[in-house]
């Protein structure tokens, strides 16, 4: 199995560097990474560099996580195989990461309001010029005894009707999927489980123009990754799989989910830009 195609840097909401996820990576075994961080491309250059250094052993793709609207719900879509020098996809990049800059500090307010002592300059380091997530304050939550673990911070704290939360403004699904297009790269279905109507959303974003469905990843089980694999071939979608690792000690190791090589040929192939 070649590629683990679901990784997070402290560009976004994880915590190593792109360069150390890349040297992880290959001694994992992987002859292919995609350093997907959540509205950015900041670690790419990194990344790619690293990679480079390993002398060709294992390749980088480049790819961004975006959040967005389908109806009422969230989705997550991949971008893989972009241009990080798409203008176009810099900007709304750009423009996602300062929304999200001014959706953490109203988070840390909210927190702080609810009684609870919060050093906001320390959650500040934390996202350290990245992409702003909920992880950075359940981080903090946690390191300041407000929570066990960062699951727990994410229970007590940070999800939809608890004192912290504060929705993320979207991009909306066929937006995305064109950005993504127009600087070259594939869609890709993150996550399928974590949407009320699995297979339904991956169909209507089928309808929208996705390329492919994330059918190997840490929260789907063996059944649901048969169960995806078979709607990817009735809907003409390509797969992609992915650890979707973001820090150690939380059960997820680069590489976890891999694809194949002839499936990630398939998925290749459908990059490049006009469609
Ligand atoms: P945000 O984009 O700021 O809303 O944060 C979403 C990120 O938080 C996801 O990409 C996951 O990394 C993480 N996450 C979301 N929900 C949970 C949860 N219930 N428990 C732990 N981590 C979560
Ligand atoms: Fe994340
Ligand atoms: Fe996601
Ligand atoms: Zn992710």
């Amino acid at each position: 199995m070649w590629a683990d195609l679901h990784c997070h840097s402290h560009r976004s909401d994880g915590v190593e560097a792109p360069a150390d996820l890349v040297r992880a990576a290959a001694a994992a075994g992987l002859r292919c990474l995609a350093l997907t961080d959540h509205d950015s491309l900041d670690g790419i250059d990194e990344a790619r560099r690293a990679a480079s250094a390993l002398g060709g052993t294992i390749e980088l793709v480049a790819g961004v996580e975006l959040s967005c609207a389908v109806g009422e719900g969230e989705v997550h879509l991949l971008g893989l195989f972009v241009d990080p020098a798409d203008a176009e996809l810099a900007r709304v990049l750009a423009d996602a990461r300062e929304t999200r800059q001014r959706r953490g500090e109203a988070m840390v307010e909210r927190l702080v309001a609810a009684g609870l002592d919060l050093d906001a300059e320390a959650i500040r380091r934390r996202v350290a010029g990245g992409a702003f997530g909920r992880p950075h304050v359940a981080r903090e939550l946690v390191a300041a005894g407000f929570a066990a673990d960062v699951d727990d911070a994410f229970a007590k704290w940070l999800v939809r009707g608890r004192p912290g939360y504060v929705p993320k403004p979207r991009l909306d699904a066929r937006r995305a999927i064109d950005l993504v297009h127009g600087a070259a790269g594939v869609v890709s279905v993150a996550h399928p489980v974590w949407y009320r109507d699995p297979d339904g959303t991956v169909a209507a974003l089928a309808d929208m123009g996705v390329d492919a469905v994330e059918a190997s990843h840490p929260d789907q089980d063996e059944e649901t990754e048969a169960r995806l694999r078979a709607l990817a071939g009735r809907l003409g979608l390509a797969e992609s799989a992915g650890s979707d690792y973001h820090e150690p000690g939380r059960g997820r190791t680069v590489g976890q989910c891999r694809l194949g090589k002839s499936e990630l040929d398939r998925l290749r192939g459908r990059a490049g830009g006009a469609r």
